[in-house]
């Protein structure tokens, strides 16, 4: 008799973006002649580069002749991109071998995929509020999910003490949703914690590509004996415009064993027999990303994200309202004002000035009470919005 994986009917619905569709979708048919600006998405909204376009045109090129044309690649990804991303890494102080590094169509899957390495009944820790595609995942495998807690007090940066279980950590810093970003003693005590007790951390460093603060982390691996015990993730989504195109990377370090088995071993053969690779037009656009022209021009997109960001910031700073991240990351974490619940705040942003944000209610428990804004959006738009903001304020 055929049996299903029970755990599915055990997922939460997740309603948060649907929930928001009706109500910007109600608000506009009601009120036709406002005008509605999205600062909820956490979709980049500028174009790839040139130097990532041409590098694909010229990759599209070669696939339509018999001489340059490429059938199935290496499923870890072609030499030439791994090579690149090594070289980035040494700029941060970090050395890799290339077989530490497994190119991916994008983080979330690697997130979730990396799960088949670890048995079901280890004990998941992840911190409440977060990207909510870590507990969906390991709910899915029917895996005990454990919460630590991310609040005002501890600025959405938990540390673990004396009571901390988990024998996998997830840690997402940049963080998404609160912009939250750890130092680099705060990642040195879970790197402690992880090789005290044999746990693995998943850290997520998709966002990495936000940090302007030197002295703040863009990888674990420059923190000391993390790689003992870490798996990095990381994405060009958010850094280079690929949320559409797909490309990413994660980090398996070639020392981490555990239960006698070397995880990175243990992936190669994942990857190769569940993945085929990405595509090699998409690897040659993304090994344009790390060329120093193609590095030049995604900054140049960073920084404006990172001026919205500002803008954003300053006039929140003005409203007096609490908020956390958009300093080193495209979120902006802000305290409900006057107590609201994330939902009446998100009904009175649109109502009250056409803004739409995201509740912070949909990324965890604690995140009641808080609302995510994004740095996503034109300057203009960033501007017109804030505006409204402060004008809906007087
Ligand atoms: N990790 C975090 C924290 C994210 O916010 C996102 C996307 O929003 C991802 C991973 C997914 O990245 P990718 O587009 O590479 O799958």
């Amino acid at each position: 008799m055929l049996k299903i994986n029970e755990h599915y009917s055990g997922l939460k619905e997740s309603y948060l973006f649907t929930e928001i569709g009706h109500r910007v979708a109600r608000f506009t048919a009601e009120h036709p002649e406002r005008s509605v600006i999205r600062m909820g998405i956490g979709d980049v909204t500028l174009p790839l580069c040139p130097a990532v376009t041409q590098a694909m045109a010229g990759a599209v090129a070669e696939m339509g002749q018999a001489a340059t044309f490429h059938g199935y690649g290496p499923e870890q990804g072609y030499g030439f991109l791994r090579e690149k991303i090594c070289a980035y890494y040494a700029d941060m102080g970090v050395t890799l071998s290339p077989e530490e590094v497994f190119v991916s169509d994008g983080a979330k899957s690697d997130l979730g995929n990396m799960l088949d390495l670890f048995a079901e009944d280890n004990r998941v820790l992840i911190p409440d509020p977060v990207y909510p595609a870590y507990v969906d995942t390991n709910r899915m495998a029917g895996r005990p999910v454990l919460y630590i807690n991310a609040t005002e007090e501890n600025r959405f940066l938990p540390l673990p003490d004396g009571d901390t279980q988990g024998d996998i950590i997830y840690i997402c810093s940049p963080n998404n949703p609160t912009g939250a970003v750890y130092d680099r003693a705060g990642l040195q005590k879970w790197v402690d914690f992880a090789r005290e007790r044999g746990a693995v951390i998943f850290f997520d460093a998709a966002y990495e590509s936000f940090i302007s603060d030197p002295t703040l982390p863009r990888s674990i691996y420059q923190i000391p004996g993390a790689a003992d015990c870490a798996i990095e993730f990381c994405s060009l989504s958010k850094t280079a415009g690929f949320t559409g195109t797909r490309c990413g990377y994660t980090v398996v370090p070639a020392g981490l064993v555990r239960g006698g088995m070397s995880l990175n071993k243990m992936w190669l053969r994942r990857q190769t027999t569940k993945f085929n690779g990405v595509s090699y037009v998409v690897q040659r656009g993304a090994e344009a990303v790390f060329t120093p022209e193609g590095q030049t021009q995604v900054r140049a997109n960073i920084d404006i994200y990172r001026r919205n960001a500002a803008i954003i910031t300053e006039a929140l700073t003005r409203l007096g309202i609490w908020h956390i991240g958009g300093v080193n990351s495209p979120y902006i974490w802000l305290k409900c004002p006057g107590g609201l619940s994330s939902w009446d705040y998100f009904d009175r942003l649109l109502t009250g000035a056409g803004i739409v944000g995201t509740p912070g209610a949909g990324f965890g428990n604690n995140g009641e009470g808080f609302f995510r804004l994004t740095a996503f959006s034109s300057t203009d738009n960033t501007r017109a919005a804030m505006k409204r903001l402060e004008d809906m304020d007087e």
